[in-house]
């Protein structure tokens, strides 16, 4: 089979952030798939850190990791649960990597002396970056972060501006999503931020194919024709990009705006009819729960709920089979005290307690961990979720007075969470080392691991089966010294490496559902394929309540 080539969509933001770029991109790329095209994204970041690894999740949101343990922008999450794209290292450039790569070149003597520049060599590494992903695919849809006007943006606008002359006119799409904000005293809709927005894309040598207008209600044939007059497009590439209750139902408001078909003449491809049926049936499901459950989300960032973005809506999809809306609670850790845990936790019908570094309200962590073991109510432990419930137990119930993780209190009694200094990397089969003082963004366990189940354990009731693998991003590891001791008091350990030695999942006897897991679950959750992990804590959570309700 000769490979193909590829046509390339580039998503730019303008007036303001927070338009929904990455959904946008997202629901355009499902929208291609429903007309059976093969389709991959990519992210292009302006910020000058190399990955999103190290940054604060209260600045920048979730950090999604890929299969190969990419630490990436969140928005590759939505590409993810939208498409069916298998999303990579490759799949998130930021300025930071870019001139990283470029620098590297340079010190190699790869430039031969020259005088390395902005354009060519940052633009030119950009456009090779957006190639690379380009193969085996008939679309590539590609976001550029930011919001047109900033300057850090400018270099990825000039290589995408470049790209169409490289490609060719008909393999190129520029799409820009603007606001069009409804004023309450003008009582009117007002389509100047949109005019200047795409003036100045056009300073830059950039002409929108096709507008996305984010707003409350529908554009009529007028504004869309007054629009289409001022930023030189059709009228029928005028899309209104409008408000919706839940975040699946995009994609069916693009289609019916006309922007698949919008796209498919533009690029000039033929395709067969787009078939939406599963997403009207997810939506209609959404809308429609036959029961309702309140699940409390136990952890440091509750404030912020975009970082735990694949969480949330990992908890969304495990409703959905179970015909439930799940509705989150979010609980800040450091407020819970054994005087407040029953008011706070007491209406829950599923504790969660999701990944986290760091020790601020690891103590509430593990209260609350405690509170669902001793009253039976469904607990759900994620990465350290599932330390948190470690550490519990091996306290409360085995009796080992102060044991910790070491990441919180190095010199505890009972490490029953360490750091492994060596350990064997199954995916390149080579022994990893690192210490307390290695370099924090480079010593994280990253990306899938197989894990091997247990049979006749809550894990494998699940999955249905018993080898499976999930992602990882965490870096302090279950201590097998304990294993004996752990268990004899009940702990059940439920998954494990394919070669035994680092513990994945943990169960405990004699409790409806309780489980803990080293890996990330939440990444791999999809509104069509939610995870059996979600559908069997919400299933959990609805006998509890029923059972509370007797
Ligand atoms: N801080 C813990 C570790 O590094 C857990 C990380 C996480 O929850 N992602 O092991």
């Amino acid at each position: 089979m000769g490979e193909k080539s590829a046509k390339f969509i580039f998503v730019t933001g303008g007036v303001l952030s927070s338009l929904g770029k990455g959904l946008a991109s997202a629901s355009i790329g499902a929208l291609l798939e429903s007309r059976g095209l093969t389709v991959t994204l990519q992210k292009l970041d302006p910020y000058i850190n190399v990955d999103p690894g190290t940054m604060n999740p209260f600045q920048h949101g979730e950090v999604f990791v890929t299969d190969d343990g990419a630490e990436t922008d969140l928005d590759l999450g939505h590409y993810e649960r939208f498409t069916h794209a298998c999303l990579g290292h490759d799949n998130n450039f930021t300025t930071g990597k870019i001139y990283d790569q470029v620098i590297g070149k340079e010190r190699r003597g790869d430039y031969l002396g020259g005088t390395v520049q902005v354009i060519p060599h940052i633009t030119d590494e950009i456009k090779d970056s957006i190639r690379l992903v380009s193969r085996d695919v008939d679309i590539v849809i590609v976001e550029i972060g930011g919001t047109i006007g900033d300057i850090e943006s400018l270099p990825f606008l000039e290589a995408i501006r470049q790209f169409r002359a490289d490609a060719g006119k008909e393999n190129v799409l520029y799409i820009h999503l603007t606001l069009v904000p409804y004023i309450i005293t003008a009582g009117e809709l007002k389509t100047k931020p949109t005019q200047h927005s795409v003036k100045e894309l056009r300073s830059i040598g950039i002409q929108p194919d096709i507008l996305l207008c984010r707003t409350d209600r529908f554009l009529d044939k007028e504004i869309k024709a007054k629009i289409a007059l001022f930023c030189n497009v059709g009228t029928d590439a005028v899309i209104t990009a409008k408000d919706v209750d839940c975040i699946y139902e995009v994609p069916l408001v693009f289609h019916q705006e006309g922007l698949d078909n919008k796209i498919v003449e533009l690029l000039n491809i033929w395709t067969r009819t787009p078939r939406l049926e599963n997403w009207e049936q997810l939506c209609r499901r959404l809308k429609n729960p036959e029961s309702v459950v309140n699940i409390a989300i136990v952890g440091k960032y509750v404030d912020l709920t975009e970082s735990y973005k694949s969480l949330n809506e990992a908890l969304v999809h495990g409703g959905l089979p179970n015909k439930c809306r799940v509705d989150l609670m979010f609980v800040d850790s450091e407020s819970i005290a054994a005087e407040t845990i029953t008011d706070i936790l007491g209406q829950a019908d599923g504790i969660l307690v999701p990944g986290g570094f760091g020790s601020r309200g690891i103590e509430g962590k593990i209260q609350a961990a405690r509170f669902a073991r001793e009253n039976q109510i469904p607990y759900f432990g994620i990465c350290l979720g599932m330390q948190i419930a470690v550490v519990e137990f091996a306290r409360h119930v085995a009796g080992m007075q102060g044991a910790h993780s070491a990441e919180i209190d190095v010199d505890t009694p009972y490490p029953v969470i360490y750091l492994m200094t060596e350990w064997l990397d199954e995916q390149s089969q080579t022994i990893q080392k690192r210490d307390a003082g290695s370099q924090k963004g480079g010593t994280m366990r990253l990306g899938a691991y197989p894990c091997r189940l247990k049979m006749d354990t809550l894990a494998h009731a699940a999955y249905g089966q018993l080898e499976i693998s999930e992602r990882h991003r965490h870096r302090y590891e279950f201590n097998n010294e304990y294993t004996s001791m752990l268990e004899e008091s009940g702990l059940v350990i439920s998954g494990t490496s394919p070669q035994g030695d680092l513990v994945e999942i943990i169960e405990i006897k004699d409790h409806p559902w309780y489980l803990g897991c080293q890996f990330h679950p939440e990444f791999k959750s999809r509104p069509m394929n939610p995870h059996p992990l979600f559908r069997e804590f919400i299933k959990a959570a609805i006998v509890r309540q029923q059972g509370v309700a007797k």
